[in-house]
């Protein structure tokens, strides 16, 4: 079998993977670059199935990965679309209060953006809710004028595509599926289900696979990946009308998801989502998809088992959610009280990797480890897409440190 030979392999062809790739070869232009993605196309697991939104930096704590990322990763991404024609629209959205027992969250949100240095942000009453979204109700609310909506797949592709065209010896390969990692000297030698590659380094960027990969190439990981769904329905043409551009809840601070919203697409839908369902399988988009090695391996995980003792009333709120469209609806309703079962449709879902203590937390932070000659984003959830090129100039300075790169 044939053996490609690179200076550094990335696997996984995510936002992460390729806005890792490109910055690194955007500052060691000689170095050969091959992207591995297991699947026919790139972007085909969380990047091509989220939101959309490329969100502003308010909802994180300040000082951590994600704030600083999120900033940083939103204006580079808003200058990269507008330089190589990516479909994107800043378009706003308001952050709505509905029961006096958000507001104090709702303020702590606010007070994140301003710390987080958010530009365009700020507190709205519920008139000022109705002029920018008439149909939504609420009692008070946060304007973050900087939030956008984004083809990510589109992002992904012209990095893909940048990525090959500026420099030369670097590639992606797609259908190609990194399965072992066996150690030569210095050199690491990646076997796939095609070619078998030799690199230097290899960087790991595998979303709902990076515990695994991580394992099998023998970097020591203290989490593990578990995957939560998210179902998403359409708004039909008479419920379009009911929503100009982003329109999302305070989020419970108990859990790192942002609670369902409604979202303008970049193609003119409008999507409202997703809810948060534990999978059985975690590349699985059906409310049945059932892997018997991804359900296994996370039974077998002491921190699963931990999260479900402490979060089982949400468990089961969000399976509930998932199977009745009334439930669902009453969710949304808070948020837009007219919104009738005509106006909402099932739709799409996608997958959310979150790592996973063993103690049952939820890492909320991002996470990336380093060995001797290999590095792995081991947790990359939500805002990671809009983070990505923010993520991609962090993994390029600890590659220069860490692979001495010159
Ligand atoms: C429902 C949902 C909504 C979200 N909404 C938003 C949002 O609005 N804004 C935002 O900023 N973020 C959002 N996120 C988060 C964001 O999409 C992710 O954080 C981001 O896409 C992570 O990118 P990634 O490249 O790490 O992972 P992925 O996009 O999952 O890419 C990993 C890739 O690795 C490949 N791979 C895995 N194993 C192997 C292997 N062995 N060999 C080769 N290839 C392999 C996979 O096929 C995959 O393509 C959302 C996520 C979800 C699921």
């Amino acid at each position: 079998m044939d053996t490609l030979s690179f200076d550094i392999v990335v696997i996984g062809g995510g936002c992460v993977g390729l806005a890792t790739a490109y910055k690194i070869n955007s500052r060691y232009p000689h170095l050969k670059i091959a992207v591995l993605e297991k699947e026919s196309r790139v972007s085909a697991h969380q990047t091509g199935r989220n939101s959309g939104v490329i969100h502003s930096g308010i909802y994180y704590k300040p000082g951590s990965y994600k704030a600083k990322n999120c900033v940083d990763g939103r204006r580079e991404l808003v200058a990269f679309a507008k330089a190589y024609g990516v479909q994107h629209d800043i378009c706003g959205k308001v952050i709505v209060a509905t029961q006096e027992n958000e507001l104090a969250h709702m303020n702590k949100v606010y007070r994140n953006g301003i710390a987080n240095g958010v530009e365009d942000i700020r507190l709205i009453t519920a008139q000022e809710i109705k002029d920018i979204e008439p149909y939504c109700e609420g009692i008070a609310g946060i304007w973050v004028g900087c939030t956008g909506i984004i083809d990510y797949a589109g992002f992904t592709e012209k990095l893909a595509e940048l990525l090959s065209q500026k420099f030369e010896g670097s590639k992606v390969f797609l259908n190609t599926e990194a399965k072992d990692f066996i150690r030569e000297g210095d050199k690491i030698i990646i076997k796939t289900n095609r070619q078998n590659f030799e690199a230097k380094y290899i960087v790991a960027c595998a979303g709902l696979q990076s515990d695994r990969i991580a394992q099998k190439e023998g970097t020591a990981t203290d989490t593990a990946i578990v995957g939560f769904r998210g179902d998403y329905y359409d708004l039909s043409e008479m419920g379009r009308s009911k929503v100009k551009n982003l329109i999302y809840p305070v989020p419970n601070p108990q859990f790192p998801f942002l609670g369902v919203h409604f979202t303008r697409m970049v193609n003119g839908s409008v999507e409202c989502g997703p809810n948060a369902v534990f999978v059985f399988k975690r590349e699985g988009y059906s409310k049945t998809a059932f892997s018997f090695t991804d359900t296994a391996a996370a039974l077998l995980y002491s921190g699963t088992w931990k999260f479900f003792a402490k979060h089982w009333r949400f468990g089961l709120d969000e399976y509930r959610g998932a199977f009745s469209k009334s439930y669902f609806l009453k969710r949304l309703q808070k948020l837009i009280p007219s919104l009738t079962s005509a106006d909402i449709i099932p739709g799409r879902a996608g997958v959310r990797a979150m790592a996973l203590s063993r103690e049952g937390n939820m890492i909320d932070d991002f996470k990336i480890e380093v060995s001797h000659n290999a590095i792995h984003v081991l947790n990359a959830p939500s805002p990671a897409a809009t983070a990505a090129l923010a993520i991609g100039n962090a993994v390029q300075e600890m590659a220069t440190t860490q692979f001495h790169l010159s």
